[in-house]
């Protein structure tokens, strides 16, 4: 039956509901309206950071309207707008269920960074990808949700090597107009106005709508020609500038971001606080309290009612803490709105309220005025229990009140393309028994089989359960598809390098294909280079590592990408070391470093490598994600026990680094874990790997992924996270 040409009302109808969809982040999770924008403009798709909006606009109307002329093009853009509208009025969802009697209003969700997609680069790290995940999830479950940050406008730096292998940045503008985001309007019509008192002056600012499925997220914006220079540039950079202006960045999300969602009518039923960033928003509650006739202490206790706090990092530099001048200086209105000293401010700060050497801890104000509070893992919950116990110390510290629910990720929008499209086909060989294989890559665009929703059907933990049986998936079908996820990957890092590398020296002295071997065990490492990840640590053995490297029958190679903090010379050392190598010793061609790590390099890398390598100084790893998105692409995690692999590790499905413990020296334990890396990849990863048969298949390396497939996919996702914040954060207990 073939699909039948289109009338000029039908196309304009089209064009206008693929333009929605490019304003609702939802593409950035499905397969389908990627591939469509993709088909509209290959070349804009890819140097325009993947990015809908822009694709749009490179396409012109007249250009769109003639390309749904093309019957079989227009049925699957419309089979793209009808599975968006599905979407979005869908009824039956996880939220509509289990939480309308729990959660009458919507969730207002702080924090400093979103990580939604490479498009829209405002995330530093980890924190910022586990809130946009976090976001989409509450989505997919069908849960009331609005997220506030800041849109900062040249976002996180870029990262580039100079020739001395040392990290500089740079920062691009983002033009909102190319982004999938929008003004939004006040009552009048206009771009909406708010203010916000940041010292001693009124500070207005605006915002923009980023749609998440379902669910809008605010991005607070004070470049406006009213303010002064300093204050609009408050919202130019993620973490950018010194203590001053973070306090002014984080009285802004904390307080401008009630003042946004009441002047959007939005009234919470809950603040979840993504780290201490957004604590200030703590004190604007308890201003309106006041404002409304109740007591400071009726305010406090009502506020504290409202509010959730979920902690990051044990890491001491991860808890922001400024100085009672700093205080004095930029937050003193909130002492004059509280009707209270400045003393009493501070202490709200304070561990020993009274000790006036001690500076104000936006932790501590945090956890003093939420409901319950959490860490990011079980082992990190413990370690915060200890780290805070002083502001409880009436109790033991078992019961100092900070739980944990360890993080997730997306699984939608973090599975690769390949991988989706490889879980697919077994969808329809279920359907249509023996029709296996046929087709191949002339079927890339697949239509949605009518009535089912397959991509439902992939993040549910029943579909990751089958995969340990043969007959559904057999070794042969599960290696072949590692190659072409290896393969995709290094071709990925030798097309980068080759960029790299001209930039730095003018000509292109890599040869494509002597970079990296796709027969090789490939291990990646990539996060932020923070010193306590230890990013060079494999190399203390640096003469064992070139022998490894160097097997003709058992090579391995190594990938590494990260950004250091541009402050942070410490991180940007590990970095220039391991460049280094990768270009003046024997390891070159074994080891690459890929600059700019993002999103989509992450993506990359999750999926292509055979190994995900993680050797965090424990118990600093609070949680880690990175290694829960290698899990469905087949990928093995070898790691310290720290954080999520502590909970995620069973023996059979990955490799651990060492024991469940950890000596008390820094020294001892780098000692000790530089060893037992060696040790566990020497024993145990390499020997599995290249134990294959007649065929080159290495069966039992295949069961590992099998393993790791049904126990690590299905329980370390956002949607398992949200879940358990609804129903045991969320909502208040005992009730
Ligand atoms: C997942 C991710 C992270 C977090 O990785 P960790 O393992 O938690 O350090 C950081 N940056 C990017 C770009 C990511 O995608």
């Amino acid at each position: 039956m073939a699909p039948k040409r289109l009338k000029t009302e039908q196309i304009k109808d089209l064009a206008a509901r693929l333009d929605k969809v490019a304003t609702n982040l939802w593409w950035t999770w499905d397969e389908e309206a990627q591939e469509v924008f993709y088909e509209l403009s290959p070349r804009g798709w890819q140097n325009l950071f993947h990015n809908a909006v822009a694709v749009l606009h490179e396409v012109s109307d007249y250009e769109l309207s003639v390309r749904l002329l093309n019957p079989e093009f227009a049925a699957r853009v419309r089979h793209v707008v009808d599975g968006f509208d599905q979407y979005m009025t869908a009824k039956d969802t996880w939220g509509a269920k289990h939480a309308p009697k729990l959660l009458k209003n919507p969730v207002a969700y702080f924090t400093a960074e979103f990580g939604f997609h490479e498009t829209l680069p405002i995330a530093a790290g980890g924190l910022g990808v586990l809130a946009g995940d976090h976001a989409k999830s509450a989505s997919d479950l069908g849960i009331g949700f609005v997220g506030i940050s800041l849109f900062y406008r040249e976002g996180y730096f870029q990262q580039a090597i100079d020739h001395n292998n040392w990290q500089t940045e740079y920062y691009s503008l983002l033009n909102p107009a190319n982004l999938p985001m929008e003004p939004v309007h006040g009552a009048d019509g206009k771009p909406i106005r708010c203010k916000v008192r940041i010292g001693s002056a009124d500070v207005a600012f605006t915002a923009w709508r980023v749609n998440v499925g379902r669910n809008p997220v605010y991005l607070l914006d004070t470049n406006l020609p009213e303010n002064e220079p300093h204050h609009r540039d408050l919202t130019l950079r993620v973490y950018g500038g010194d203590t001053s202006t973070r306090i002014m960045q984080e009285i802004l999300l904390g307080v401008g971001g009630v003042r946004l969602l009441r002047t959007l009518g939005v009234a919470p039923s809950v603040f979840h606080m993504n780290e201490g960033h957004a604590a200030f928003l703590v004190f604007e509650l308890m201003r309106e309290k006041l404002q409304a006739g109740k007591t400071l202490a009726e305010a406090e206790a009502a506020t504290r009612q409202e509010c959730i706090f979920t902690t990051h990092t044990p890491v001491e530099a991860g808890h922001d803490r400024f100085s009672a001048d700093l205080m004095s200086y930029s937050a003193h209105c909130f002492s004059e709105q509280l009707k209270i000293s400045q003393d009493q401010l501070m202490a709200y700060g304070r561990v020993r309220p009274k000790d006036r050497h001690e500076p104000f801890c936006m932790t501590v104000l945090a956890l003093k005025l939420s409901r319950a509070a959490n860490g990011v893992s079980e082992l990190h919950g413990r370690v915060s229990r200890h780290m805070w116990h002083t502001l409880y110390s009436n109790v033991p510290v078992e019961q100092v009140p900070i739980g944990h629910i360890t993080n997730g990720i997306h699984l939608l929008g973090w599975m690769k393309g390949p991988v989706r499209k490889f879980w697919r086909r077994k969808f329809s060989e279920e359907i249509a028994p023996g029709k296996s294989g046929s087709g191949g890559e002339s079927t890339r665009f697949w239509k949605r089989e009518p009535g089912r929703d397959w991509a439902q059907r992939l993040i549910s933990p029943e579909f990751w359960h089958q995969i340990e049986d043969p007959a559904f998936v057999s070794d042969e079908e599960l290696w072949s598809l590692r190659y072409t996820l290896r393969r995709e990957m290094i071709e990925f890092c030798r097309r980068r390098l080759l960029l790299q590398e001209q930039r730095v020296t003018q000509r292109d002295f890599i040869i494509f294909d002597h970079l990296l071997n796709p027969d090789a065990l490939t291990i990646g490492f990539a996060r932020r280079f923070a010193t306590y990840k230890r990013a060079p640590l494999i190399f203390q053995r640096i003469d064992d590592i070139i022998h490894l490297c160097r097997d003709q029958k058992r090579p391995v190679q190594f990938i590494f990408a990260g950004k250091a903090h541009p402050r942070d010379d410490d991180g940007k050392r590990f970095i220039q070391k391991i460049i280094h190598l990768s270009k003046y010793s024997d390891l070159k061609g074994h080891l690459v470093f890929v600059e700019n790590y993002d999103i989509h390099v992450a993506r990359q890398m999750v999926s292509g490598c055979d190994v995900w390598m993680n050797n965090p100084r424990r118990p600093l790893e609070a949680s880690g994600t990175s290694g829960m998105k290698a899990g469905c692409h087949g990928c093995l995690n070898m790691s310290i026990l720290d954080g999520w692999w502590r909970e995620g590790y069973d023996g059979t499905n990955g490799f651990a680094i060492g024991e469940d413990s950890h000596p008390d020296s820094v020294e001892e334990q780098d000692r000790l874990d530089s060893k037992n890396l060696y040790d566990t990849l020497t024993k145990q990863v390499i020997p599995l790997f290249f134990d294959r048969d007649e065929h080159g298949i290495p069966h039992k390396w295949i069961k590992m992924i099998r393993r790791a497939m049904v126990t690590l996919v299905p329980q370390f996702t956002t949607d398992r996270m949200v879940k358990e914040y609804t129903e045991n954060y969320y909502v208040p207990q005992g009730r």
